[in-house]
């Protein structure tokens, strides 16, 4: 579904990741884990479109995006849950979600919002509430419903379960787990590595911009250095 080929990506002359390739089938979560700085986020936007890339190629179901700006992507099934949630504070919760759906003709419209308050009831429960008013978990909830309405087949998700309640990030993850049931792929990137090691079929390890480990969650879970080493970035 996805393919990534030695993407470098930084900011003007800061190489923030270098040479990382991977890959992710449908119906699968990778979790990108490592310590601050290594690279993680900027991975996720450049996928995104959001970052540049000075080389490397993204493919996604065949088709090379590495050259289209972000709005297109979106319309080959890419979205991104950015760090920090990043909601529109003064739009209520409905209105967050129908923007969601503004770049892409195929938004899903009042269906999809009704899907979204399936996922996640608290929402619908909230719909007219100001986005700035909810909590930090139901702003979570919303920034991935607000992806969820342009019908991705790829969801970027950075940063889970930063700052939230144990329960918010197991409400989280389970909408996550629906998410893969149904076929989407998913990116993941949280701090947390204890639990992205539980949930995801695939890690990924960055360090100072490199690709340092790659395989089966199961394989790092048997990896007792391995998960040494990522329990201690948390
Ligand atoms: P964290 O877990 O702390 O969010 P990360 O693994 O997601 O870390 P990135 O945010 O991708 O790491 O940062 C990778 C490198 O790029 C860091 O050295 C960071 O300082 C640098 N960087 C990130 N954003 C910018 C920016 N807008 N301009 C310049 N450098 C940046």
């Amino acid at each position: 579904m996805l393919k990534v080929a030695n993407l470098t990506a930084g900011y003007g002359d800061i190489v923030a990741v270098r040479d990382f390739s991977f890959a992710i089938e449908k119906g699968k979560i990778l979790a990108l884990l490592g310590p601050n700085g290594a690279g993680k986020s900027t991975t996720l936007m450049a996928l995104a479109g959001l970052v540049g890339c000075t080389s490397g190629t993204i493919t996604v179901e065949g088709v090379d995006i590495s050259a289209l700006p972000a709005q297109k992507r979106i319309r080959h099934g890419l979205t991104i849950v950015p760090e920090g949630r990043r909601v529109f504070p003064d739009l209520s919760v409905k209105e967050n979600l129908i923007v969601g759906g503004y770049t892409v003709a195929r938004g899903l419209g009042e269906e999809g919002i009704g899907r979204v308050f399936e996922y996640f009831p608290r929402l619908g429960e909230r719909s007219r509430q100001l986005a700035g008013s909810l909590s930090g978990g139901e702003q979570q909830m919303l920034a991935i419903g607000r992806a969820l309405i342009s019908q991705p087949k790829l969801l970027l998700v950075d940063e889970l379960s930063l700052g939230l309640m144990p329960k918010v990030i197991d409400e989280c993850y389970a909408v996550l787990g629906t998410l893969r049931a149904q076929g989407l792929a998913i990116v993941l990137v949280d701090q947390h590595a204890e639990r992205a090691l539980e949930v995801a079929d695939t890690i990924c390890v960055l360090e100072a911009g490199n690709p340092t480990w790659q395989g089966s969650a199961q394989s790092a879970r048997a990896d007792e250095k391995l998960v040494g080493a990522l329990l201690g970035y948390e």
